[in-house]
């Protein structure tokens, strides 16, 4: 009998992660544990003494724990990748895999939380309470419009830094491509017509930094499943209707939007846009088709259409790909790294400006290899720093690091920047 490709994949997934130790992320003890001596040193008698050293200065955990370098990656399953809401347990590989993401990338210890709960409150106070443990919150896969709303309490509630990845590692990478975008269609970002299809998490995120980048709220048409997000919907959040419009007729399509459009932002199912709309859209199209696993017009399509467009999608297999993974472990990296109470607009917006300019330096050839496509050079192709590129994080963190300071949420201060350097190539 024959498998096919599909087959074959999810035979490795489940083998992958079941073979050895069960999962995919275990603990390392960091101090020697040789002899009775060290042992008495890690725990009894000797633990006592910072114990009481944090009982009085409770900032000496940042000296003598772990919780300056751990991140919980926390869910509830409600909107796990594109499988929806499977649910906490079944969550639980994914938030594994982001954890090994973050020490990969950034030698961040990061351990999954999978909370059995769809009350906001339950949430909020369970995470609240487990501040203590950790350094920094990567809140990931929660639904929207709840996911809006516990991000938010708990930035408000909590002393360090809370991200929902889905939010906001979405909005900083696509920004970093869009503002590369743009340079290379040569239009400036106050002036494009932006058209988003999906108004939930990302997109929503997605929308505020564009607009903090530059873009005209006035630009802007957004359309979810019911239609053309209008002054009069009843059914929308807040931060939805801000993207509301009275400039077009309410029976507008997408397909009449995207007519001499600059831009169109998808996040929301694929296959919902046609090689002929596209064919509409103003010269040099940017289209960022980003519903996973299969975008909104699909890259074959979507090229064939516009000769002259700059395409992104969420997948790996085509240019452009819009992964997270360029944001989230450096961002952490940085903020942790100041002891950042906080991830706020000054950071993300650090982080977006140092990805894009990353794009624009001459690629390693190990890069490009890597990518088994000889001499990556910035062009409509080569938006985006390819994750494996070793200089991201030398580039984003500092960059990260350095807005947390200026914007005054940074408990401890870099001043050596090439001892901070030196750490981090280390
Ligand atoms: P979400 O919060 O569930 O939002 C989905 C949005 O799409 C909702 O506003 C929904 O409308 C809208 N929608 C659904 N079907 C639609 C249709 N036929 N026409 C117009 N709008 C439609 O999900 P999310 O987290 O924002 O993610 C959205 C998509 O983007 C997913 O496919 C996800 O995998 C992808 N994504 C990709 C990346 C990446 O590539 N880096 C990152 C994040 C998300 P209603 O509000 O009316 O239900
Ligand atoms: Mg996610």
């Amino acid at each position: 009998m024959t498998t096919n490709p599909t087959d074959k994949l999810r035979e490795d997934a489940l083998y992958y992660h079941a073979k050895g130790r069960p999962g995919k992320i275990e603990i390392t003890p960091t101090k020697e544990t040789a002899n009775q001596r060290d042992l008495s040193l890690a725990y009894s008698p000797g633990v006592a003494e910072p114990c009481l050293a944090i009982a009085e200065t409770p900032a000496k955990a940042y000296d003598y724990t772990a919780k300056g370098n751990l991140v919980a990656v926390i869910s509830n399953g409600t909107a796990v990748l594109g499988l929806g809401n499977i649910g906490p347990v079944a969550s639980k590989p994914v938030m594994e895999g982001k954890s090994l993401l973050f020490k990969l990338y950034a030698d961040i210890d990061a351990f999954d939380i999978e909370l059995d709960t769809t009350n906001v409150d339950e949430f909020v106070r369970t995470v609240k309470i487990l501040e203590p443990t950790f350094g920094g919150v990567n809140l990931e896969d929660i639904a929207a419009p709840d996911c809006f709303i516990i991000e938010q309490r708990l930035k408000q509630e909590l002393n360090i830094p809370v991200m929902h990845d889905d939010q906001h590692g979405t909005a900083i990478t696509s920004a970093a491509a869009l503002l590369n975008a743009l340079e290379l269609a040569g239009k400036k970002i106050e002036e494009i017509r932006l058209v988003v299809n999906g108004a939930g998490a990302a997109a929503i995120s997605c929308m505020n930094l564009y607009v903090s980048l530059g873009v005209s709220p006035d630009n802007i048409i957004v359309f979810d499943k019911d239609g053309l997000l209008t002054k009069d919907r009843t059914n929308l959040a807040p931060n939805q209707y801000k993207y509301t419009t009275d400039r077009c007729p309410s029976n507008w399509t997408l397909a009449d939007a995207l007519q001499g459009a600059d831009v169109f932002l998808g996040l929301s199912v694929g296959n919902v846009v046609t090689g002929d709309m596209v064919k509409t859209m103003a010269d040099n199209p940017i289209v960022f088709a980003m519903a996973n696993p299969n975008p909104e017009i699909s890259y074959d399509i979507a090229t064939a259409a516009r000769p002259d467009i700059i395409m992104a999608t969420g997948r790996s297999d085509f240019p452009n790909q819009v992964n997270n993974v360029l944001g989230f472990p450096y961002i952490f990296r940085g903020a942790l790294d100041v002891r950042a109470t906080e991830i706020n607009e000054a950071m993300k917006l650090a982080a977006v400006r140092a990805l894009a300019d990353l794009a624009k330096k001459a690629v390693p050839e190990s890069v490009s290899r890597s990518y088994g496509q000889e001499g990556l050079v910035f062009s409509r192709t080569y938006i985006l720093p390819k994750p494996t590129d070793p200089r991201l994080l030398m580039t984003v963190a500092p960059a990260v690091a350095k807005a947390a300071m200026e914007s005054g949420v940074a408990q401890q201060p870099i001043n050596d920047w090439n001892d901070y350097d030196l750490q981090l190539s280390r």
